[in-house]
């Protein structure tokens, strides 16, 4: 016999399940860690978060008895399905969640050469690069930047990273008015301190981008930029636009995606596949 202390710790985990009988004599131990993990295994749940799981009936854990120093206990072991689970449940925060099965990468579709290139592009930016770069597509609307930033988005959370997606121009609006309150530096840290963010035509809202417009793109990036986070960014603004309108943002841009720039020039095709950088 242990102490108090000790035989409390052997005590069953789970308090939901009904008292044990008073007949089943004598208690043993490994009987009752196995009753339990059956109940346990024997419940189901609903498909959650977009995802309906064979091994875990959708409970999310699997019950084990496992033995350790020839002591047996009752385990919970989470099932493989979690990490799709938060992944699903990161689209559906991000609202990517509509654009789920439309923006793959694999759905991209390639039908002039430079579309290949960018898309070879994002393909190697996502094996290698995307912890540690940028990713910038600026130029021409209609060339399929947002498509392929979109899906570089969704492929980087479906590994299991936090993202979030956000048009330029509707972050602008829900940030202006609360300017000079607490309820902006809540809004704006979200925007900074995310794992991975994606802006969609970044620095359009209305006309030419006014003094507020770049102090919030500054705010954002700067903070990104000092804690490495994960920023993709479309526009139809080219970096080198952006370098003009702020040299200090356009020069943190140019410094962490390296060679994830994209500039699409805004004339015909033909421009367009000679300035693929
Ligand atoms: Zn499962």
């Amino acid at each position: 016999m242990g102490t108090i202390t000790e035989e409390l710790k052997k005590a069953p985990l789970d308090l939901s399940r009904p008292e044990r009988s008073s007949e089943r004599k004598p208690f043993n131990r490994r009987d009752d860690i196995d009753q339990r993990v059956k109940w346990h295994n024997e419940d189901s749940a609903e498909p959650w978060n977009g995802v309906d799981c064979p091994l875990c009936k959708n409970r999310g854990t699997i019950a084990i008895r496992a033995t350790i120093d020839r002591l047996d206990y009752y385990q919970l072991q989470v099932c493989s399905c979690m990490p799709r689970r938060n992944a699903h449940k990161y689209l559906v925060q991000a609202g990517l969640e509509g654009m789920i099965l439309e923006h793959t990468m694999e759905s991209f579709e390639i039908d002039f050469d430079w579309q290949g290139r960018m898309k070879q592009k994002a393909t190697d930016y996502l094996n290698r690069h995307w912890k540690v770069n940028w990713f910038y597509a600026g130029g021409q609307p209609g060339s399929g930047k947002t498509k392929l930033c979109t899906a570089i988005t969704m492929e980087i959370i479906n590994r299991g990273n936090e993202g979030l997606y956000v048009i330029w121009r509707d972050l602008i609006n829900r940030l202006k008015p609360t300017m000079n309150t607490d309820g902006y530096m809540k809004m704006i840290e979200k925007y900074q301190r995310v794992a991975v963010l994606y802006i969609d035509d970044f620095l359009e809202s209305h006309g030419q981008p006014t003094d507020a417009d770049v102090n919030i793109a500054s705010e954002i990036l700067k903070y990104r930029y000092m804690n490495s986070k994960t920023t993709i960014i479309s526009s139809e603004w080219t970096l080198d636009a952006v370098l003009k309108l702020d040299e200090a943002i356009g020069s943190r841009i140019q410094e962490l995606c390296g060679p994830f720039v994209l500039s699409v020039a805004k004339d015909d095709s033909k421009n367009i596949r000679r300035a693929l950088r």
